[in-house]
């Protein structure tokens, strides 16, 4: 049987070939010619990209080869044979690159230590560690393996408040990084006390979740008024940038004791010590009081969430207090029928008591 069946001759003299040939079950177009004149053999081979692909390295060994045989169907066998090796090569060539990545990336991993990955994806291609800080808070560094792992950087993400900026040499490993890693949250260590201590002994309405770069927390004062907080994370005992939230004749008095009691801000107590401070009060705290107390839902929507908003407007009336979501009761006062406009104000009434209201335009 001929097992170049799918090989037809171009002509009569059988000197030019083409068709496919098979190769590890794999087949390849090809096309042969072979001329002779004066003793001068001279052979044309091509074929298709992945044919030509894997006979291009072995080129000039092949021509040679072929140069010495005799008919075009013992040529047909050389190039067979050659398409096999090549083949294999690049096969095995492939397992050892994977199984290089793979040793190269567990022994990077065992000079970190176990006892720091918290977590490996199985195609190896994602890698979570974990660091434990002074405070035995946890801190995860995920890395994303590039392909030309360790000449390309792997891709990192953090939860930190301010960037990790990481410049990835050739020879830098896990180790490396990580070991910078550890550096830079001993940098914060002090930021997050400071706001480990606000979250457990004030109720903290926003974020629900805070995160470890999160320098914001708005905390309730009392119901319906809070006190936004942006604290700076490289000076987290200075004092912080504040706006309050509430009925405006309720949030005076309190941003007026503030102003008169700064003189006895210092850096030298917690951020929460020296809030109270200067405010005067003793914070409502979980111990203290349920958080609904202070999540007043939007008289409008009826909700306390709103996507990223929450309720921030309220009706001035000591009588009434009902807060809105600024978007709720902008709607709102935009539909009434006798609204009218100032500026950048609408001006309308409260749909709780009817006393006058107003809010921005968005
Ligand atoms: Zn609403
Ligand atoms: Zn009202």
């Amino acid at each position: 049987m001929n097992i170049f069946d799918q090989i037809m001759p171009l002509n009569s003299v059988g000197n030019e070939v083409s068709g496919y040939i098979n190769a590890l079950n794999e087949e390849f177009y090809i096309q042969l010619s072979v001329q002779e004149s004066k003793q001068i053999k001279k052979i044309r081979l091509s074929g298709c990209e992945k044919l030509q692909k894997l006979l291009k390295p072995v080129q000039d060994d092949l021509e040679q080869h072929l140069l010495q045989t005799n008919s075009v169907t013992d040529m047909l066998h050389e190039i067979q044979n050659v398409l096999i090796m090549q083949l294999r090569s690049t096969a095995i060539n492939q397992t050892v690159d994977l199984h290089m990545g793979y040793n190269l990336l567990l022994e990077q991993l065992q000079a970190v230590g176990w006892d720091k990955v918290h977590y490996i994806s199985s195609d190896f291609q994602s890698v979570h560690l974990k660091a434990i800080d002074e405070f035995d808070r946890e801190h995860i560094l995920k890395l994303w393996i590039p392909e030309k792992f360790p000449k390309e950087p792997p891709r990192y993400e953090y939860d930190l408040p301010e960037v990790f900026d990481f410049k990835w040499l050739p020879d830098d490993t896990f180790s490396t990084i990580f070991s910078a890693f550890q550096e830079v949250l001993m940098k914060h260590s002090e930021f997050w006390d400071n706001l480990d201590e606000i979250d457990a002994k004030t109720w903290v309405l926003e974020p629900e979740n805070p995160k470890r770069s999160d320098c914001k927390r708005r905390i309730a004062i009392s119901s319906g008024v809070s006190l936004l907080l942006l604290v700076d994370p490289a000076r987290p005992t200075a004092v912080p940038t504040c706006s309050y939230l509430g009925p405006d004749r309720i949030v005076e008095p309190v941003r007026e004791k503030f102003n008169s009691n700064i003189h006895l801000w210092s850096e030298y107590n917690s951020l929460l010590y020296n809030l109270k401070q200067v405010l005067e009060i003793e914070f409502p705290s979980p111990e203290s009081a349920t958080k609904e107390e202070f999540c007043m839902e939007c008289g409008i929507c009826y909700s306390y969430h709103l996507g990223d908003a929450v309720p921030t407007m309220n009706c001035d009336n000591s009588s009434c207090n009902q807060m809105f979501h600024h978007s709720c009761l902008y709607e709102y006062i935009r539909m009434l029928p006798d609204v009218r406009t100032s500026f950048n104000k609408l001006f309308g009434e409260c749909p709780y008591c009817s006393k006058p209201l107003w809010c921005t335009v968005p």
